[in-house]
């Protein structure tokens, strides 16, 4: 069994399988957020558009989105922080750091997302550096935790 790429110990088939093949649909933001990243890691581009903002579909290169995720090799995803997003919710952050192998260089992608739901779906909407603040946050958080 391997695990799920989006960092659950639960498999693929169990965890973010059924949301790339349409089955079902992610109840939170945070939820979005694993499956987007499963996604980008298994080339599923035909998901990471359906999922994003319907105003902004227009604006998607398939591409460019592609060939991003093919010349990088995904290593974990961390969900750092999520606000709203939830089933009751219509708007929410998530943010998270992904890395990834590029060339020889190991990156790490820190992001602050933003989800919207339209017609009970959640949607991407953008992502943005996190502030200062947020990070000192984060830093502190998980200076705490260990
Ligand atoms: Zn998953």
């Amino acid at each position: 069994m391997v695990d799920c790429p989006c960092g659950t110990s639960r498999s693929f088939t169990d965890c973010c399988e059924p949301y790339l093949k349409g089955k079902r649909h992610a109840e939170t933001a945070a939820t979005l957020m694993r499956t987007r990243y499963t996604a980008y890691t298994r080339h599923h581009i035909d998901y990471l558009l359906s999922t994003y903002d319907p105003d902004q579909q227009y604006l998607f290169d398939r591409e460019t989105t592609l060939d991003w995720a093919r010349r990088s090799k995904w290593l974990s995803l961390e969900i750092r922080d999520c606000r709203g997003g939830t089933l009751h919710d219509d708007e929410g952050t998530v943010e998270f750091v992904a890395w990834y192998v590029r060339g020889e260089r190991t990156h790490r992608h820190h992001e602050v997302s933003s989800f919207r739901k339209v017609d009970e779906r959640w949607y991407y909407v953008d992502g943005r550096y996190p502030s200062a603040s947020a990070l000192l946050g984060a830093e502190s958080r998980r200076t705490t935790a260990s």
